[in-house]
């Protein structure tokens, strides 16, 4: 019997989102809107998703001794998150400083902090909490070593599942872990290696996400899910390849859409659904989620998913 349904091991920002004109080349000052503080990080942002459906949640995550931690403090407590593995100081609290232009595109400088003193050892030390979780999701904002402490320190019998965002290369060791690994369309590329980045062979990976599912499969992981945003998602695993269907929504703001997603998905593969069935709420989850602003604030509950 597991305390909790779903353990997010991952990171915390600050989103600090300044509303501009124009966003400022070198060396240029804009004037922008009023400051809007909210909080975010995918680690964050995951653990409310999955409380707020209604999970059984515990977050593992570092956050700095000031306001920006007390605020993310705070959303995690509100939304039902158990939040005793938050280790609190070592660095300021993780920072994303976002200019938004009219258009609705962004810039945005990243400050880790304290996320980049999450630690082996901090998960060493949060090894109870570890087996007493079904489910165990990560990402990469957290440094890399800390994501191979998390799958050298599950339970035998719990789960496995990592976004890889922002992508990097994976030792093998965590991709034969993921079940599933989770990605969308820029992240499948790079780890693919079929971007353009430095090293990779232009136009080496084909346009079908099948295709990707499929080489992604090859690289070791139990099975992988492809989440590609208005067109649903794609689940693989060595039963094969099956698309799961959007949910037609009015989009308003897509931030935190894949959070949602995955938090949802790691949740229902917890409660026994089939990859494919997990997929296909968490769809749902998704979609509900970019009917509304914001990550954080737009995360559906059950009923909010059921009525949709
Ligand atoms: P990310 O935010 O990581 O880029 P996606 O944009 O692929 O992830 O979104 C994650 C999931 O959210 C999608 O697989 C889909 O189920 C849902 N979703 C995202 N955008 C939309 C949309 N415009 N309409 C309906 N569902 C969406």
């Amino acid at each position: 019997m597991y305390d909790y349904d779903l353990l997010v091991v991952g990171s915390a920002n600050a989103d600090l989102v300044i509303g501009v004109e124009r966003r400022p080349g070198a060396g240029e000052t804009v004037l922008g809107s009023d400051l809007a503080v909210h909080p975010g990080g995918k680690g964050a942002n995951q653990a409310v998703a999955a409380a707020r459906l209604g999970a059984r949640t515990a977050l593992l995550a570092r956050v700095g001794d000031d306001a920006h931690g007390r605020l993310l403090l705070d959303s995690q407590r509100a939304a039902g998150v158990d939040t005793a593995g938050v280790l609190v100081g070592g660095a300021p609290t993780g920072v994303a400083l976002i200019t938004v232009d009219p258009s609705g595109d962004n810039s945005i400088v990243v400050s880790p902090g304290a996320n980049g003193r999450l630690t082996p050892a901090d998960v060493r030390d949060a090894a109870s909490l570890l087996h007493a979780s079904r489910v165990v999701s990560t990402q990469l904002e957290i440094p890399l070593e800390t994501v191979v402490e998390v799958v050298r320190g599950l339970a035998p019998d719990s789960r496995f599942v990592l976004n890889p965002s922002p992508p990097r290369p994976l030792p093998s060791e965590v991709l034969a872990a993921c079940d599933p690994l989770i990605v969308n369309e820029h992240e499948a590329k790079v780890l693919l290696g079929g971007d353009g980045a430095e090293g990779s062979v232009e136009g080496s990976v084909s346009d079908a996400p099948e295709d990707w599912a499929r080489l992604l499969l090859e690289r070791g992981p139990r099975s992988v899910v492809v989440t590609l945003g208005a067109e649903g998602a794609l689940v693989a695993s060595a039963e094969g390849v099956t698309r799961v269907p959007s949910v037609k929504v009015a989009a308003v703001d897509t931030t935190g859409a894949g959070d949602a997603f995955t938090a949802a998905l790691a949740w229902r593969l917890g409660a026994g659904s089939s990859l494919a069935d997990a997929a296909a709420y968490a769809s749902r989850v998704g979609a509900a989620a970019v009917t509304r602003q914001g990550a954080q604030d737009s995360f559906p509950t059950a009923a909010e998913v059921e009525a949709l």
